[in-house]
């Protein structure tokens, strides 16, 4: 019934791309609960899935492109994690 780490950290990049079951999500709720790796490891991947979201989906003038103080605050939540 319980999740190896291997296991959460693939359901954890799999929740970026597709919407997990009921029973992926509660499995990997529990784990996360547990883990403080795991835990970490999906607050990175978050931060990391925003960030390249925001780059990826920019569209607009040079002057609104991500602010290198906004950048440093993005790297720094990372390095905190
Ligand atoms: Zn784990």
């Amino acid at each position: 019934m319980l999740l190896s780490c291997k296991e959460a950290t693939a359901l954890i990049e799999k929740k970026a791309v597709f919407p997990l079951t009921f029973k992926e999500k509660c499995r990997l709720y529990v784990h996360v609960k547990m883990c403080v790796v795991c835990n970490l490891y999906r607050h990175q991947s978050q931060t990391i899935e925003k960030a390249l979201s925001k780059w990826i989906n920019f569209e607009g003038s040079p002057e609104e492109r991500l602010p290198a103080e906004k950048k440093a605050q993005i790297l720094e939540k990372i390095k905190e994690d």
